[in-house]
């Protein structure tokens, strides 16, 4: 309806237009720049009582999406999914081993590995067959990703092809070989007998692949001390086999990260003995490739707050600074209850290290030993910076999430610098920044968080980006804080929510990432989910209630693997709250929220405060009361109100005072789309 056509309508109803001038100025305004289709709005009736009395803004009926408080429907809960969103009694996951020995040999950059994978098959179920991850075959200059990227995709493939892909030598269990069929990033295998619940399958496999020059995730990089291998989602990886999909074989196209099963590595790298190596877990054999200095630096870094040179920038490339001999070393590295495997080589790393004590979950605490390898141009990384160096960022990252959620269960963790910008895999980091300090904590940081958010809560990457990207970036807000000792800062978060809610063809949270926008990528699955979740927690819940159901949540699903729905179920369990509407509004329509102020009246007893929820989402209302006595109070108003309406006229208790002015959402934490109708005078 055009605006004229509202005054006429209003005029016509004999309509007290108090106020005319602001209230329909206001409504005009929100109209014209939300996307959600709220309309045109008509006019106040006589203001006379409270609630929900304007039959003209009633909510839609319905049972299902039409109404955004509508129970969403999540499926049936089962013995092994509960309602209230733990793992029941029928829980199950699949645990997949791994015993790799790789060989890199860096002139070529190829890699060659023979692999033997044991596969318990913890299911009720039989299978047949096998499928696993191949996610190599991605930089073939003919797969999917290649062919289906876009500019300014999130993988930045090369150019041209580099002849990138697995070549696969052998395949074979108990001495039979074994046919894989090949489909892109994943390849089939059927099983000459089947797997019956409980049976272990072990099988064996060479393998072989280039690796990537300069590419997101993994890849190598020349600097001026030598060169760089980043390798990362680098083994074929049976793919997880759970209750939800079955098999879950998304292919690998290049934003969706990955899903896997919780197993034991046991890795065994063989480099040239110029070149310096770091892992998931822990190295084992020290005595072997480190000299008997090194060794004994390690050895004070596990007692040490501080970080200690376990090779200096001066001993990069010297001959004292290696193992004596000739020939290649082996590293051996081993980690448990790990979902992959990442490791980082190179003849150019510097390399200090330190140690952070953190609750060891029996009443004591143990050391975790925090590395960081780098080259020489990564100038703001070394312990000698006024800022502090990635070391200490590593330590107060890993203190503080064993604090704010639970203790960090891994031995070590590192952090590489290389090619990539910014991934994160179980006790190993890749972190791109150089020469901006806080880019490197930020980086450090976030993929820090990561192995509380998918490393341990072991959620679908490659489905629901949300639910690692979203709780991480939640957390790295407090991270954040407290090491800069500032408030917690959602100003991006906020604009960026803003900013792609008023866009056309916004997309919902829940979109898989490979489907998504991918200028959308950060600001949708990062910032707005993790913004949610801080709003959820600061402004709908409180912090009580908030911890309390997100405790239960991460207790409940420590080392399994949720679902969407067993966080929105165990959120709202453990909270006591009906939450379909935020769940609804914020992960799984692009709703956009627009609060507005209408009109007020003061009354014999009070004041009568009118106020329209112009888009889709609704929120809780906060309004800041000034009055002409110079006083001023906060008060809140539930998201109840919205229940019946989107006109909601709220009665204030005034004592007597006379209103001079309200301001919705005084503190601007909500998403508002239009701040200029929330204020009144
Ligand atoms: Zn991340």
């Amino acid at each position: 309806m055009p605006f004229q056509a509202v005054q006429r309508a209003a005029k016509a109803l004999g309509v007290v237009t108090l106020i005319a001038s602001s209230i329909t100025l206001s409504a005009c305004a929100s109209t014209s720049t939300t996307s959600s289709g709220s309309g045109d709005r008509p006019g106040v009736g006589a203001i006379e009582s409270v609630g929900a009395v304007d039959d003209r803004f009633r909510r839609e009926g319905g049972s299902d999406g039409e109404n955004i408080f509508a129970q969403i429907d999540w499926g049936t809960p089962t013995e092994m999914r509960l309602g209230s969103g733990m793992p029941g009694p029928d829980y199950w996951q699949q645990t997949c081993d791994y015993e790799i020995d790789a060989t890199l040999e860096p002139d070529s950059g190829v890699i060659d590995a023979s692999m033997r994978i044991i596969y318990t098959n913890n299911s009720p179920h039989t299978l047949r067959y096998i499928w696993m991850n191949l996610e190599q075959n991605l930089f073939r200059g003919d797969s999917i990703g290649t062919n289906s990227r876009t500019p300014g995709s999130v993988m930045k493939m090369l150019e041209y092809d580099f002849g990138g892909g697995y070549t696969i030598d052998r395949l074979e269990t108990n001495g039979r070989d074994l046919e894989m069929k090949v489909y892109d990033t994943l390849g089939r295998f059927d099983l000459p007998s089947p797997l019956a619940s409980g049976q272990t399958l072990v099988f064996e496999m060479d393998f072989s692949f280039p690796v990537p020059p300069h590419l997101r995730r993994m890849g190598s990089e020349v600097v001026e001390q030598g060169k760089i291998f980043e390798l990362a989602q680098w083994f074929p990886q049976v793919c997880k086999y759970d209750d939800v999909h079955g098999w879950n074989t998304l292919p690998y196209l290049g934003s969706g990260e990955f899903y896997t099963d919780f197993g034991s590595y046991n890795v065994n790298l063989t480099v040239p003995r110029t070149y310096i190596v770091s892992g998931s877990g822990m190295l084992t054999n020290p005595q072997e490739v480190l000299t008997a200095t090194q060794q004994s630096r390690m050895d004070e870094a596990m007692r040490s707050d501080e970080p200690v040179w376990i090779i200096k920038p001066e001993e990069v490339g010297t001959r004292s600074s290696r193992p004596a001999g000739d020939g290649m070393m082996t590293w051996r590295f081993k980690i448990d209850n790990a979902r992959t495997f990442a490791w980082a080589a190179s003849d150019a790393f510097m390399w200090d290290a330190a140690s952070v004590a953190i609750a060891d979950g029996r009443g004591g605490t143990r050391r975790v030993l925090c590395q960081s390898l780098y080259p020489k141009e990564a100038e703001v990384w070394g312990p000698d910076h006024a800022d502090g160096g990635s070391t200490r960022y590593i330590r107060h990252s890993i203190e503080f999430y064993s604090d704010f959620l639970f203790p960090y269960p891994y031995p070590a963790m590192s952090n590489i610098n290389g090619p990539e910008g910014g991934m994160e895999y179980p006790g190993i980091i890749f972190c791109g920044a150089r020469t901006n300090p806080r880019g490197l904590f930020g980086v450090t940081d976030h993929e820090v968080g990561h192995n509380w958010f998918p490393m341990v809560i072991n959620s679908d990457e490659r489905r629901y980006m949300w639910q690692d990207e979203g709780f991480n970036t939640f957390i790295n807000l407090y991270s954040k804080a407290a090491w800069y000792k500032e408030d917690v800062n959602i100003d991006r978060a906020m604009q960026q929510t803003i900013d792609i809610c008023s866009s056309g063809n916004c997309q919902p949270i829940m979109t898989k990432p490979d489907r998504t926008w991918p200028r959308w990528v950060g600001g949708l699955m990062y910032r707005k989910t993790g913004y949610g979740l801080y709003l959820l927690r600061e402004y709908i819940l409180g912090n009580e209630r908030f911890d309390d159901a997100f405790q239960g949540y991460m207790r409940a699903w420590y080392f399994k693997h949720p679902q969407p729905s067993d966080f929105f179920r165990a959120m709202e369990d453990g909270a006591g709250a009906d939450l379909n509407w935020f769940w609804r509004g914020w992960f799984l329509e692009p709703d956009a929220l627009d609060q507005a102020i209408v009109a007020v009246k003061d009354t014999p007893d009070g004041a009568i405060v009118v106020l329209d929820n112009l888009g889709d989402m609704v929120m809780p209302v906060r309004m800041l009361v000034e009055y002409r006595d110079g006083s001023r109070e906060v008060v809140d108003l539930p998201v109840e109100i919205w229940h019946q309406t989107s006109r909601w006229q709220a009665g204030l208790k005034t004592d007597g005072r006379r209103v001079k002015t309200i301001i919705l959402d005084p503190d601007q934490v909500l998403p508002d789309m239009n701040r200029a109708n929330n204020r009144w005078r």
